[in-house]
């Protein structure tokens, strides 16, 4: 029976319980996510890390019910709670949805949000902003479009767009690559979702809006007290914005936990392998950028035992090779999948 993702309590907004994700093409099938388990729980950030390809990016669009085709989800659970007004809390399957049911439609309207990495793609050219931020905000159901229009001034004052009265009635090629990230913002925020999604959110901008987007995030999470699922490749953004840390290698989480202790004490080779770049490049020394070793394996390559095996300088013939590592807590809030700990749990 797989195991529930850690501390799941009164405080858990989702809990994704042994999660798989395949891809059946005509070369075979594409496990892009394999047993994953994590909690969310309210207010808090939960920043998954990984190369591409390591499935943190489709792990989202299961939870949102947006995978592109033909992605399924093969097995496992994502209970979403929600809490009622009497306090109660009631459980969705969001597995057992259909990915264009009204509950699903009404879940992704009001309670998740997502922003992806590129405006670009995710706004449309031929629409201002101000009726793109109008239409998304009607979708709620209760507000006139004169009413729509002067929240979506407000929201796009409150993400720090300049001059909102005036930039409303603009078309995306005419902002900023800041100033359209902003806009996407303002959008996924309109319906004061509980769970914010926001994949590779600085990816397409340059350091300077990179850090303007990080605190605007951390001020609307402490003024809307949201839960925030960040992810991302950069392991500087979620040590500043994430409370815990998931690492994903090739479709699973090979460490969890809080991201104190994670930066400080990294377990898994994977992530140790992941620190000591990032800390190599922060060295003025362009000879040692330490790296890690080898490539992620082609989607489609089966790979016995420990999926980061052949790369891992902590190998350990015969047993990393056959068997695959069970997850191991280290911690209350702290899981690492590897042989190394397993054997000493
Ligand atoms: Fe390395 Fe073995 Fe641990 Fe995998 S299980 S990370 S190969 S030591």
């Amino acid at each position: 029976m797989a195991t529930p993702s850690l501390r799941a309590d009164a405080s858990t907004l989702v809990e994704v319980t042994d999660l798989h994700v395949e891809f059946p093409t005509r070369e075979g099938v594409v496990h892009a996510v394999r047993g994953v388990s994590f909690a969310i729980r309210e207010g808090e950030t939960l920043g998954i890390v990984g190369e591409s390809g390591s499935g943190k990016s489709v792990s989202s669009q299961a939870m949102l019910r947006i995978l592109p085709r033909p992605g399924r989800i093969s097995r496992g659970s994502i209970r979403w709670h929600q809490r009622l007004p009497d306090g109660a809390v009631r459980a969705t399957e969001i597995t057992e949805l259909g990915d264009r049911s009204s509950q699903m439609n009404a879940l992704r309207r009001r309670e998740m949000s997502l922003i992806m990495q590129e405006p670009m793609s995710a706004l449309s050219p031929v629409h201002t902003i101000g009726n793109q931020i109008v239409e998304r905000l009607r979708l709620g159901g209760s507000m006139t479009r004169a009413e729509a229009r002067l929240k979506a001034i407000d929201l796009m004052r409150s993400v720090g767009i300049p001059n909102p009265e005036k930039r409303i009635d603009a078309y995306t090629f005419e902002l900023s690559g800041g100033m359209r990230q902003r806009a996407m913002i303002a959008m996924a925020i309109g319906n004061a979702p509980r769970l914010l999604i926001a994949d590779e959110p600085t990816t397409a901008v340059d350091v300077t809006i990179q850090a303007q987007v990080i605190r605007l995030l951390q001020s609307l999470q402490d003024s809307l007290r949201m839960s925030i699922l960040i992810i991302t490749h950069d392991l500087g953004v979620v040590a500043t914005l994430a409370h815990r840390i998931a690492v994903m290698y090739r479709g699973e989480i090979v460490e969890l936990g809080p991201v104190r202790d994670i930066l400080k004490d990294p377990r898994h080779p994977y992530t140790q392998g992941l620190l000591r770049s990032v800390a190599s490049l922060e060295t003025s020394d362009e000879d040692s950028v330490a790296t890690i070793p080898g490539v992620v394996p082609h989607p489609f390559e089966v790979v016995p035992g420990c999926p980061f095996h052949p790369r891992c300088s902590a190998f350990m013939p015969g047993v990393c090779d056959r068997v695959a590592p069970e997850r191991t807590r280290l911690a209350p809030d702290r899981e690492v999948r590897c042989h190394i700990y397993q054997s000493r749990a």
